[in-house]
């Protein structure tokens, strides 16, 4: 068995010959799994992943690198001048005295070490944005063995039977055997924008090109309308969007709107560093000159060198690669969390979220809906009594809503909820949906819209052709003329609508979804001079998590807005029940949305909280007031026509599970569970993250001013620079790296959703930013430049003048003082991070944080530092000194300054919160 060409000119039979497939029960799952093995998945190629060793030459093609492989060929120029000169003079090579040999190896380490990283971090990308993207890949409903299930769209083989919804995106190219009202949208295919009709009747005489195969639907094409079934005549590359497609990625790699702000702050830190940096040169060659070292080519070499270094050390080049990491491991929390990020850069912006826009069915209710109350022949009849009716009017209703609906119960629940109810709601009455379909067997339909908000099904009725109209009261009502009352057809009165409309109220003001049923005798489905029938009320609970969160979002400033399809009393019943308002003042329907102007809909939104009995547009409208009052505005959504909405908002949340493809296509973010509780998780992660990216981003920062003004400062006064090369080089690598992403890793602060959204229009250092960065970049500086004035100091000698003749003359108390300070500045960035946990609090409060990362980057930190003081061949490379006690502790008092300073400043916030309130 192999794909067969010009399928629309086969009968179905040929067709399931040719497939080998049984029409009614489609493949056996063993058959199923042999042709999969046989054939391969059911996939389109990929773009060729980039192999490891590229990755890590792209690490290489970075400016910042550039200056490293600059310092080390200047190095190796002058080691070799060196080393020659030194061998002329009939000496033995020694590696560490000769030249500056050991730096070229520690500035290749740095470059090898941060390329492995890079590396490492991009390949874990990679690698989690894949299996995020296997977790929200396409599924398919198929029927094998008689069963309808769900597989993954890649695991469809020639031959499965597939059943097609509204919604769904189809997943492969397939025959219809099926169809009602079935339309697809096959402009990616045909570049043609409208839906087009399909339908299983059309068998063609001779092939007809792809886009008049209206008997035909394709993979990747989503159902806009009606449902269908269909035997999968292609796979994979042979399908047309395979044809044309012969390489399709569509992930883009998208840059976060902090990722940008990050690239242009980076370049402008690049800019004014190396203006510094030329300037620390041009300072040092003058004090080359002033100091009579005119002659010396090694005073000029150093003075190059020490530059080269500094500006690698100032520029935080690790700060786009920790900000992708936080991002990434948020993320991965989110998952946990039940919410699938499809587009990274909605994790920054769930942050900022200031109104949440929510469906009610399903997200802040359980959708398991129970058919508990009834109204027919001008009665109303509670569950209890459902089995003792026995009037025809009411097994009527009941029959009618069954048939009147596509959900199937007896081989297992399919189908929206509503309409499992009112299938379960015949089957008390012993009303079968399976006897009643064969009595009764459907010959046309037009499916429910959430526009129309009614649904109709025409069924052959002992020789007459009967319509089902179930939907909305107020839709249905509108089409109504009589009703069925007793028996008899009469005119519909105003009695009779009052009375109709006070039971609606009377179940609605008890939070019930109705429904309402009407007929009439005709052959096709048409919507108008309708009998009406009665009506039911189910009930859906209320999530029990969701009026927690409602709470939650209410602390943290952000509104929760209902917005529903369903009856405004119902809707107000519950979001009351859930604390989304207080009056009915703040609910406003779909038609007075309609009569409103823009500025008008701008005004109410700021006090309505629920909508009802909405139109897709009228979310779109909503949604583009809230924006303009200057919301941040996150929504959700399910169906096809809510993809518009889910576009237009700030972020599109859409519904994993009663969600349609074409939904989860259009929103940012796919929640697992439908639940609207993992809204509220999922803004306290975004919360999260960006506070946490913040800290990170200060840190850097600030660490790197510390280095830049330290070394600017004492050049400027004309000593010896206070951190060689190899320090800042290792400092760089011990600062940039583990303790950021240390500070990344916090666990979110259990009071992240106390405050205020945060105004996106404000940066990173908006809120006291600039100030903690600058000020702990001098609280550092201060340090440093402490510690290398002290061994001057401890050696009795206090004068600028003396100290500057004593470095310069005595090579080992100089070596004491670059050690001294080169310590500190390392020391003082691990109790910075330490202070930068939680800028507000006491650094007391990491250890209930169990943030073990920080911990790790603590150790590892200190030790690593001994490492390069106290054994002699590490100290030998990075011309360090030992030191005394004495030094030991001014290096520790000075070290520990950003951490009081922290305490100082945490004092000062606890102190205007106390004021505030
Ligand atoms: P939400 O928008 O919060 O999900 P909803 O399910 O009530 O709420 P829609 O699906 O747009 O919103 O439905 C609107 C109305 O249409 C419902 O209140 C109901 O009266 C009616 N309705 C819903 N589902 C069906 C259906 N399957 N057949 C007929 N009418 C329906």
């Amino acid at each position: 068995m192999k794909k067969q060409q010009n399928v629309e000119t086969f009968s179905t039979l040929k067709l399931a010959n040719e497939y080998e497939t049984d029409l009614k029960n489609g493949l056996t799952e063993k058959e199923a799994k042999r042709r999969l093995e046989l054939f391969g998945e059911n996939k389109l190629k990929e773009k060729k992943k980039k192999p490891w060793f590229l990755v890590f030459l792209s690490q290489l093609n970075d400016p910042m690198i550039y200056v490293l492989f600059a310092a080390i060929a200047v190095t190796i120029g002058v080691s070799t001048y060196e080393t020659v000169n030194w061998l002329k003079s009939g000496n033995a090579f020694n590696f560490l005295e000769v030249g500056d040999w050991p730096d070229v190896i520690i500035i290749l380490a740095v470059i090898i070490i941060n390329a492995i990283i890079g590396t490492v971090q991009e390949l874990k990308a990679q690698s989690s944005l894949d299996a995020l993207k296997k977790m929200s890949s396409p599924e398919s409903t198929v029927i094998r063995d008689g069963k309808r299930q769900k597989v993954k769209s890649s695991e469809l083989v020639l031959g499965d039977i597939v059943v097609l919804e509204e919604g769904d995106t189809i997943g492969a190219d397939l025959r219809l055997i099926e169809s009602a009202n079935l339309k697809v949208n096959e402009s990616s295919l045909t570049g043609e924008s409208m839906q087009v009709e399909k339908s299983s009747d059309i068998i063609f005489s001779e092939p007809v090109g792809v886009a008049d195969r209206v008997n035909m639907v394709y993979m990747s094409t989503p159902v806009t309308y009606g449902r269908g079934m269909g035997i999968v005549s292609g796979c994979g590359m042979e399908t047309e969007i395979g044809k044309i497609a012969s390489a399709l990625d569509n992930e883009q790699e998208e840059l976060t709107p902090l990722q940008k702000v990050l690239a242009k702050l980076s370049k402008a830190l690049g800019i004014i560093t190396l203006i510094i940096v030329l300037l620390v040169l041009i300072v040092d060659l003058v004090w080359v000159f002033v100091d009579g070292k005119g002659t010396n080519i090694e005073a000029y070499i150093e003075a190059i060198l020490s530059s080269i270094s500094l500006a690698v050390a100032a520029i935080p080049e690790g700060l786009p690669a920790v900000v992708t990491i936080v991002l990434a491991i948020g993320v991965q929390k989110m998952v946990k969390a039940n919410t699938i990020v499809r587009k990274l850069p909605s994790v920054e912006t769930l942050g900022a979220v200031s109104v949440v826009c929510s469906d009610k069915t399903g997200t802040l209710t359980q959708n398991k809906m129970t058919v508990v109350e009834a109204y027919c022949n001008g009665q109303v009849v509670v569950s209890s009594d459902f089995k003792a009716q026995k009037s025809n009017e009411f097994r009527f209703l009941a029959k009618g809503m069954s048939l009147c609906s596509n959900a199937t119960v007896d081989d297992g629940l399919y189908g929206d909820p509503t309409e499992i109810a009112l299938v379960n709601f015949a089957n008390e009455l012993s009303l079968r949906k399976k006897d009643l379909e064969t009595m009764s067997p459907r010959i046309d339909e037009l499916p429910f819209d959430s526009d129309r908000k009614m649904m109709t099904t025409v069924h052959n009725d002992n020789g007459k052709n009967i319509g089902y109209t179930k939907g909305a009261l107020d839709s249905i009502l509108k089409h109504t003329t009589k009703i069925l009352e007793n028996g008899k057809v009469r005119s519909i009165t105003d009695d009779d609508i009052k009375k109709i409309y006070s039971t609606n109220s009377y179940f609605s003001d008890k939070a019930l979804r109705v429904l309402a049923l009407a007929y009439r005798i005709t052959d096709k489905p048409i919507e108008d001079d309708l009998i009406f029938v009665g009506l039911v009320a189910m009930i859906d609970p209320e999530r029990p998590e969701a009026k927690g969160a409602v709470e939650k979002f209410k602390r943290a400033g952000i509104a929760t807005v209902m917005i529903t399809g369903d009856h405004k009393d119902t809707a107000f019943a519950i979001a009351k029940n859930l604390g989304i308002c207080e009056i009915k003042e703040q609910c406003r329907t779909g038609a007075e949305v309609d009569a409103m102007s823009e500025d008008e809909l701008k005004e109410c939104c700021k006090s309505v909280r629920v909508f009802a009995r909405v139109s897709p547009e009228n979310k779109v409208q909503i949604v583009k007031a809230f924006k303009a009052n200057g919301n941040i505005c996150a929504m959700t959504g399910d169906g096809v026509n809510d993809a518009p909405s889910l576009k237009a908002a700030d972020i599109g949340i859409a519904m994993g599970i009663t969600g349609t493809d074409v939904a989860k296509g259009a929103a940012d973010m796919v929640l697992t569970d439908d639940n609207f509780a993992s809204i509220e998780k999922a803004v306290e992660e975004g919360r999260g993250i960006f506070a946490n990216i913040k800290k990170t981003i200060i840190f850097l920062i600030s660490s790197n001013i510390a280095e830049v003004l330290a070394m600017f400062f004492i050049i400027c006064l004309g000593l010896p620079a206070p951190l060689i090369a190899i320090h800042l080089l290792w400092v760089n690598l011990i600062t940039d790296s583990l303790p950021a992403i240390a500070l990344g890793m916090d666990p979110k602060a259990p009071d992240v959703l106390d405050e205020k959204p945060r105004d996106p229009k404000k940066g990173i250092f908006a809120d006291g930013g600039v100030k903690l960065t600058a000020g702990f970049g001098v609280v550092i500086t201060v340090a440093v430049l402490i510690s290398y004035f002290a061994a001057g100091w401890l050696n009795g000698v206090f004068s600028l003048g003396d100290i500057k003749a004593l470095y310069e003359n005595n090579a080992s108390i100089l070596h004491q003082a670059q050690t001294m300070a080169f310590t500190t500045l390392a020391f003082c960035e691990l109790f910075h991070m330490i202070g930068m946990s939680n800028v507000k609090k006491s650094f007391i409060h990491i250890f209930s944080n169990k943030n073990w990362m920080m911990a790790l980057a603590f150790v590892v930190g200190i030790g690593l530092q001994f490492l390069v003081i106290e054994v002699p061949a590490v100290r030998a490379v990075f011309s360090t000194a030992n030191l005394t006690g004495n030094e030991w502790i001014i290096t520790a008092i000075c070290s520990v300054l950003p951490l009081i300073i922290h305490e100082i400043v945490a004092i000062g916030y606890s102190i205007c919160s106390k004021k505030s309130k």
